[in-house]
C-alpha cells in the first residue's frame, strides 16, 4: 500500500491546526473523505439533482439509477444475497431503531428476552430499553472481562428459549475489541433467536459477509467508512423484512393510499418513507469503491501494524494504562495516564494539532464496568502513519511533563 498516495486522496489532511500539521486520530468517531466521495457529492448537486423513483424526466432517471447503484454496491459490500435486502437509513442508529420498532414491536413480547453486551454503543442499548419498557421484555447483558472481551461462558448461560433477539457489535468503537460474532450468531440460532450485528466500527476495518455469518440483520454507517454523514444501510433477511411492519409512514413506502386503507410497498421501499439523503447515498458508492480498490484486507493489515506500533510506543509512556487489551483488536487504543484527566490531555494534544477523542465514547455502561468516567481514544485509519504515531507519543510525553 502506498500510504503517501492514499494521503493525497484526502484533502482535509493537508492543513495545519493550531500551527501544526493535522494528525487525525479520531477515526472511530468519523473517518475523513477521499476526493472521489466529495466529487460524487458535488457532481450530484451540480448535474443530477432530482427526486428519485417518481420522475420520468432525465435528471430523475439519472439520480434514481445512481441511487439504486449504491444499493447494489452495498449488497456487494455486505455480500447479501439480494439487493432488496438492503434498506437505506440515516446510519447505524436508525438501523437499530428500525429493527427495534418494527421487528421488536411485532415479534418480542412480555417476558421475552433480548441479549446485548457490555461493550455496546448507546445506540445498541437504548432502543432495546425503550422496547423492553413498552413490551415488558427483559434486557440481558453479556459481561466483559478485564481485557475488554466478552465472557462467552456467561453468554451461554444467558441463552434460553426465552431469548428472542441478540444484538451485539462486531468491533467495539470504545476499546477496539473484535467480538466472536460467528459464534454468537450460531449459538443464538441454536435457541431460535434472531441476531442483529452492529457493524458501525467494523465496516472500515473488517470484511463483512452477512451470508457467511448468517446474521439476520446488520447495520452500518457510511460516515465511518469514508462516506458522507447522514446515511447508512440496514441489511435484513428477506423473509424477516417482509414479515415486519413498516417503520415510518409517508411517500415511497406505499403501494396505494386511500382513506379506507393503505397498502405498503415491497421491500426495501416499505422501509424508506420520504425523500432520502439522495446525494449522500450516491456518494456512499464512491466510498465503497474506494475501499474495494484498496482492499479491506490490506487496510486491516496496515492498520494492525499501526496499532501494534502505537501499543509498543505507548507502553513505554510513564503512567500509561490501556483500557481494553483484547487479544483480537482493531485500530483503537483507549487509555488513561495516571494523574491526568483525559479531557486535559485531549486539549493539550489539540493545541499540537492532534485530534483524539476523550470521554465515554457513547459507551457509559462500559466505562462503569472499568470504574472510570472515560478514556483518551486514539483510533487509526488507512491514511495514518507511524511518523504521526511517533509525534503523538512525543506530544503525550511532553503533556504529561506539564502536569507532573
Ligand atoms: N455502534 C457503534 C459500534 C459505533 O461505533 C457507532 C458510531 N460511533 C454507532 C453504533 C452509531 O453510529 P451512528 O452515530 O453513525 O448512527
Amino acid at each position: 500500500m502506498n500510504i503517501e498516495k492514499i494521503r493525497k486522496d484526502f484533502p482535509i489532511l493537508h492543513q495545519e491546526v493550531n500551527g501544526k500539521p493535522l494528525i487525525y486520530f479520531d477515526n472511530a468517531a468519523t473517518s475523513q473523505k477521499p476526493q472521489s466521495v466529495i466529487d460524487a457529492l458535488t457532481h450530484y448537486y451540480n448535474t443530477d439533482n432530482a427526486n428519485i423513483h417518481r420522475g420520468i424526466h432525465t435528471l430523475a432517471e439519472r439520480s434514481t439509477t445512481a441511487f439504486e447503484n449504491t444499493r447494489k454496491a452495498v449488497a456487494e459490500f455486505l455480500n447479501s444475497n439480494e439487493v432488496e435486502e438492503i434498506i437505506f437509513t440515516k446510519g447505524t442508529t436508525e438501523g437499530i431503531n428500525l429493527v427495534a420498532a418494527t421487528y421488536g414491536r411485532k415479534f418480542i413480547g412480555e417476558g421475552d428476552e433480548i441479549i446485548i453486551s457490555g461493550l455496546e454503543h448507546h445506540s445498541n442499548i437504548v432502543p432495546w430499553q425503550i422496547l423492553c419498557e413498552e413490551k415488558g421484555s427483559v434486557l440481558k447483558v453479556i459481561p466483559v472481562n478485564d481485557k475488554g472481551e466478552l465472557i462467552m461462558e456467561e453468554y451461554d448461560k444467558l441463552l434460553s428459549d426465552k431469548t428472542k433477539l441478540v444484538s451485539v457489535n462486531y468491533i467495539s468503537n470504545a476499546l477496539g475489541t473484535i467480538n466472536p460474532v460467528k459464534e454468537i450468531i450460531d449459538k443464538a440460532h441454536g435457541v431460535g433467536a434472531k441476531v442483529l450485528i452492529d457493524a458501525a466500527q467494523a465496516a472500515p476495518h473488517a470484511t463483512l459477509d452477512v451470508q457467511g455469518l448468517d446474521c439476520d440483520f446488520m447495520a452500518f454507517s457510511a460516515h465511518k467508512v469514508y462516506g458522507p454523514t447522514g446515511v447508512g444501510a440496514l441489511y435484513g433477511k428477506r423473509a424477516l423484512l417482509e414479515a415486519m411492519p413498516p417503520y415510518q409512514g409517508g411517500g415511497e413506502m406505499i403501494k396505494d393510499v386511500s382513506f379506507s386503507g393503505t397498502t405498503y410497498n415491497d421491500i426495501p421501499y416499505k422501509f424508506e418513507a420520504g425523500t432520502p439523503n439522495i446525494g449522500e447515498v450516491i456518494a456512499l458508492k464512491a466510498a465503497l469503491d474506494y475501499v474495494s480498490e484498496l482492499g479491506l484486507e490490506n487496510i486491516a493489515a496496515y492498520e494492525h501494524e499501526l496499532l501494534e506500533y502505537a501499543t509498543e510506543l505507548l507502553s513505554e509512556v510513564e503512567g500509561f494504562q490501556a483500557i481494553g487489551t483484547a487479544d483480537n483488536k482493531a485500530s483503537v487504543i483507549s487509555f488513561l495516564i495516571d494523574g491526568v484527566h483525559p479531557f486535559d490531555l485531549g486539549q493539550i494534544l489539540d493545541a499540537k494539532g492532534i485530534a483524539v477523542r476523550t470521554g465515554h465514547h457513547c459507551a457509559q455502561p462500559l466505562m462503569e464496568r472499568f470504574e472510570i468516567e472515560g478514556t483518551v481514544r486514539a483510533s487509526f485509519s488507512v491514511y495514518n502513519t507511524k511518523e504521526e504515531i511517533k509525534t503523538f507519543v512525543e506530544a503525550l510525553k511532553s503533556a504529561i511533563k506539564m502536569f507532573k
